[in-house]
């Protein structure tokens, strides 16, 4: 028997951006917020002198351990699952601060189009231009109802940018100036633009000065070090949960912290969440922590098992398209591609850089282009990104060059810093045969199921990144370069998840038939649970997820308030559906 804790008012399920904001916006409000982090403490200073590409882009230090829990997967439905147990193919979040703490700080928000666009693409194009089994809804949101809560994520990271001359409305500028355009980021914008496109500088977690954000915490400069994606920042200067959001929850005075607690299930009993099961991995003892709200912020793979291996929620069912839990899986597998520019006369300093440093254009994003006569919907966001290279993780070589030997060591010296690559970053689009469940065969450590991931690609995905691989190709060459490498977009999923662009599984939406959860991201059959991060998203748009996922976050945290103000209930009525049948 678990041992029974007093019960608390709020508990929090993860501690990156999704579990941090709640925390921090509950306890602000003076509730009492106890946060469960499965992995180790950490801070700032834990950060100190790790500039060390083996132990972190080699071997993930910072990433999940795989051999105790990991997910299984499968490209097809008539196939065996495996367990995905290289740390290469995986990279999610494990101490506190989670994947927000590794991350590169790209922070974009979603157009418009996205969160109405089953409505758009109807209304542009007719139904009959959905595929069969695409199964795109509107979120139950407008950009115009989200816009606040993204500006207040912006202003609590500290994000710096430009004006994006497509970029939908906005209440505000960002808090902070554009990074440093480098001479290969001129390079890139002047030939994007002569071509016809509109470019910015990416809107940036590095933050760009000594900031203070509203919350009185401090994000400091910058250094441009290079050991920024897939490490913490050991300057404070990368807008993560550990300088933000946890902060301000630890200075409320009403906040725990509790680390190496690793969540097991959600208790449920029938129409609402008493609590969670945890056990604390230090000592191997079980708990009971009762609750008054429940939220689970503990990333896409978590969130949804939490709620299969608690029964809590229809299962989604794939023969049927019933059920919404386990719906929806996207991800961003194909954004890998585009096109690698060598240049023999031109040398660039690659080996300085930041996550975020880098810029784009939106001129193909989302539905910008006409698609009457195109195979395909959505689009996608070019850019180049100088994230700092390092000698072991970066050897581009012109394509034909032998990958060992004499030939390959001297090219890969000469082209060290003479190439650039420019990358389509394309919306996924969920499918009736893409989803989450319980894996039948594969355990964890403690012997509950794996997650499985069922994930096919299709026509509409091939078809989309051969079009942005031209793209990128073509402002390649406009870049002067003698060398234009395109990169081969792969037939079948390679069930490698790197990068942390995973969503759907428990998915908002107006209409419970179709949805797991509302636009405050409270689940249809737990009014006391909610469930936040990217696992709400019905389909994974064309940018980076992390300002979608922090907008939704302070989202979750009002409805929290509100529901605990004003003694339950559904905050929002359902509707019908805008799935097509
Ligand atoms: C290398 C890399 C670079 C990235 N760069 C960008 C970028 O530039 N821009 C962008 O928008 N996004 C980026 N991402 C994605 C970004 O990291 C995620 O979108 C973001 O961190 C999601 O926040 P979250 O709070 O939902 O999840 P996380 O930050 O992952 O937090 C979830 C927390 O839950 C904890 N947890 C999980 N299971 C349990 C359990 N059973 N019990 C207790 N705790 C549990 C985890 O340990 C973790 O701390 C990147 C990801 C990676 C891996
Ligand atoms: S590049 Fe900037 S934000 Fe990233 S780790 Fe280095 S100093 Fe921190």
């Amino acid at each position: 028997m678990p041992e029974q804790l007093d019960k608390v008012e709020v508990l929090v399920v993860g501690s990156g951006w999704a579990g941090g904001i709640v925390s921090a916006e509950m306890a602000k409000e003076g509730y009492d917020v106890v946060c469960l982090e499965r992995g180790e403490e950490k801070s700032v200073e834990d950060y100190m002198h790790v500039k060390d590409e083996l132990r972190f882009t080699s071997r993930h230090e910072m990433m999940q351990d795989l051999s105790s829990e990991t997910v299984t997967s499968r490209h097809k439905r008539n196939i065996t699952a495996l367990p995905v147990r290289m740390q290469d193919d995986m990279n999610v979040g494990n101490d506190v601060g989670g994947g927000s703490v590794h991350w590169s700080g790209v922070t974009f928000r979603f157009l418009p189009y996205d969160f109405e666009i089953h409505t758009q693409t109807v209304d542009r194009y007719g139904e009959e231009k959905i595929p069969e089994g695409m199964t795109i809804q509107d979120w139950g949101i407008s950009y115009e109802e989200l816009e606040p809560y993204y500006d207040r994520f912006e202003k609590t990271a500290g994000i710096s940018g430009e004006p994006n001359p497509l970029g939908p409305d906005r209440s505000d500028d960002y808090p902070n100036p554009p990074m440093v355009e480098t001479p290969n980021i001129r390079l890139f914008r002047d030939a994007a633009e002569n071509l016809g496109n509109h470019t910015y500088m990416l809107p940036a977690a590095n933050s760009t000065t000594n900031y203070e954000n509203p919350d009185g915490q401090n994000v400091a400069q910058c250094q441009y070090c290079a050991f920024c994606s897939a490490y913490g920042c050991d300057y404070g200067a990368k807008g993560d949960p550990i300088v933000t959001v946890l902060a301000t929850a630890e200075e409320t005075g009403n906040f725990e912290l509790r680390a190496k607690s690793n969540v097991r299930r959600v208790n449920y009993d029938g129409e609402k969440a008493t609590g969670v099961i945890y056990e604390d991995a230090t000592t191997g003892i079980e708990y009971e922590q009762p609750a008054d709200v429940v939220v689970l912020g503990a990333f896409t793979f978590t969130n949804t098992r939490l709620l299969l291996l608690s029964e809590i929620g229809t299962p989604y069912n794939p023969d049927t398209v019933e059920g919404v839990i386990g719906k929806n899986f996207t991800g961003h597998f194909l954004s890998k591609y585009g096109a690698v520019a060598f240049f023999n006369d031109r040398k660039f300093n690659l080996h300085m850089g930041a996550g975020a440093l880098g810029a784009g254009f939106d001129d193909y994003a989302g539905d910008y282009i006409d698609h009457t006569d195109l195979d395909f919907l959505h689009g996608g966001e070019v850019e180049i990104r100088q994230y700092g290279d390092g000698p072991i993780d970066n050897n581009a070589v012109p394509e034909g060059t032998p990958n060992w030997g004499q030939e390959f060591k001297e090219k890969s010296l000469y082209y060290t810093n003479r190439n650039l690559r420019v990358h389509f970053q394309v919306g996924t689009l969920p499918w009736s045969f893409n989803y989450l469940d319980l894996d039948p065969t594969y355990k964890d450590q403690y012997g509950d199921p794996l997650l499985r991931v069922t994930n096919e690609y299709t026509d509409q995905d091939r078809n989309l990144m051969s079009y942005g691989v031209e793209v990128c190709r073509e402002v390649a060459e406009e870049m002067g370069a003698d060398i234009v490498d395109a990169e081969e977009i792969s037939e079948e999923f390679d069930n490698t998840f790197t990068g942390g662009h995973y969503a759907g599984g428990v998915i908002m939406g107006d209409d419970p038939e179709t949805s797991a959860v509302n636009n405050y991201l409270q689940m249809w059959d737990a009014e006391n649970l909610f469930v936040v991060g990217a696992s709400a998203f019905p389909h994974f748009g064309n940018y980076n997820p992390t300002g979608t996922v922090g907008a939704l976050a302070y989202r979750a945290a009002e409805g929290i308030e509100e529901y605990l103000n004003n003694g339950g209930g559904q905050l929002v009525s359902s509707k019908n559906s805008t799935q097509k049948a």
